[in-house]
């Protein structure tokens, strides 16, 4: 079926790009020294400081930041003229101080199963990608949390990029807003909040990057995401998706409280080194403990064990019957994602009837099994295709073999 594609003219002039950075420069600081300061990722406090340092009464500031909060994350408004409950005065100082600013939408491209892949650009002129996947009764958001990755997944094409830099708190929950501007999904004047049905229902941490190598950033977003008194999302609806970096998953339960979905995708410390590097760091049976004590794990909030199903690499019925005997014991539900090609990549996709097999034998064990139906295949949009305009970032194929073991 042909792709039905909005024109697309992503500006691909040359960009000034900061040199790549290593995996140890985790965080830029969210305030410039100079400049306005974006309101957006402030948590609630880091906003009530940021009003008292630029003149807000102190007694006030509270009920400053509700308004503003308000406004921002529960009716979309990007200019502090239309916050109309607020002196024009202090609209005036406020516009003198801050702006409300989330990451620019540079292109568009629409499946032909309607999933919408966007293109956000970020301070510093990097792009990041963002994918909207209608369901019929809901719609998903997979949002990126940094721009490249540091980890070389063989089959990941986020992994070909070198990481160029984290995404700010503000950089996250604003793909959020960003997508709620593209669906209209601000409530309109006189319309309650909550009156439609979500368009924008879930959120997917799955896009580009490693969200626990990000930790604190995605943490403030996500906490803004689930704030009920803006965009209002249930923490069950936010999925965190890790490669396992095992110290930081007991504090996502604590701290973030969403829901979690771990890149499992082998069955043996040998397979899963190639597959997914970090496991020479946190090997299967690390990071098995970690989600056996993971706090938040129920039969009513189950662990996603994500597994992309490789042909000839992960996908055979021994594969299968240890995967259920490894996961004793852990609430789950297995999700199996069919390979996603991409140019170069080193694997193929499993066939078909593989993949059936391998999902009987699992739901047989009495594991949920859905295979994932690939979505936006026809715009590059799916699971693992995702890659910035940053080429000149990228990692040389010599060093992403070397380091997932299989040069
Ligand atoms: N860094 C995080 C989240 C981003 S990747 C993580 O690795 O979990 C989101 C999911 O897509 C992961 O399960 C990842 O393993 C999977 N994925 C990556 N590349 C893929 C591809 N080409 N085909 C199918 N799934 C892929
Ligand atoms: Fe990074 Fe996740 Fe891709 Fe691995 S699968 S390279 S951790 S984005």
């Amino acid at each position: 079926m042909e792709a039905h594609l909005t024109p697309f003219e992503p500006t691909r002039e040359t960009m000034t790009q900061t040199a790549p950075i290593t995996q140890d420069v985790m965080t830029i600081p969210r305030k410039q020294a100079e400049g306005p300061i974006n309101l957006v990722g402030l948590t609630r406090e880091r906003m009530r400081e940021a009003l008292i340092a630029h003149g807000t009464p102190e007694k006030q500031a509270k009920m400053r930041v509700n308004q503003i909060w308000q406004w921002i994350y529960q009716w979309g408004v990007r200019d502090f003229d239309s916050m109309t409950n607020l002196s024009k005065t202090y609209r005036k100082e406020l516009a003198g101080h801050f702006v409300i600013e989330i990451p620019e939408m540079v292109s568009k491209q629409v499946s032909a199963d309607g999933t919408r892949k966007y293109l956000a650009r970020i301070a510093g002129g990097h792009e990041v990608e963002v994918v909207y996947i209608p369901e019929t009764d809901r719609g998903t958001l997979c949002i990126s949390s940094q721009v490249g990755c540091t980890l070389t997944c063989s089959f990941c094409h986020t992994g070909t990029q070198k990481l160029v830099r984290n995404l700010h708190a503000g950089e996250i929950i604003g793909q959020v807003m960003m997508a709620r501007d593209d669906l209209g999904e601000w409530p309109r004047p006189g319309e309650g909040a909550g009156e439609r049905p979500r368009l924008l229902s879930n959120i997917v941490l799955m896009g580009m990057g490693e969200p626990l190598y990000n930790f604190d950033n995605v943490r403030d977003a996500m906490k803004i995401a689930m704030d009920g008194e803006g965009i209002s999302l249930s923490r069950r609806r936010i999925t965190l998706s890790t490669s396992g970096v095992v110290p930081e998953i007991a504090k996502t339960a604590e701290e973030i409280g969403c829901m979690l979905a771990v890149s499992f995708h082998a069955t043996t410390d040998a397979v899963r080194d190639k597959l997914v590097p970090i496991n020479k760091k946190w090997n299967i049976a690390t990071l098995l403990d970690a989600l056996r004590a993971y706090p938040k794990a129920s039969n009513s909030e189950r662990i996603t064990f994500e597994y992309v199903m490789l042909k000839d690499v992960n996908d055979s019925d021994e594969d299968a019957r240890r995967l259920v005997q490894l996961i004793k014991g852990i609430p789950a539900k297995i999700n199996l994602i069919p390979f996603n090609e991409w140019p170069g990549a080193p694997h193929e996709r499993s066939d078909w009837d593989r993949i059936q097999a391998f999902a009987d034998i699992v739901y047989k064990a009495g594991y949920a099994s859905p295979i994932r139906t690939p979505r936006g295949e026809d715009i590059m949009a799916a699971c693992g295709q995702l890659k910035s305009a940053t080429e000149r970032a990228r990692k040389s194929r010599r060093q992403i073999e070397s380091e997932a073991g299989l040069g």
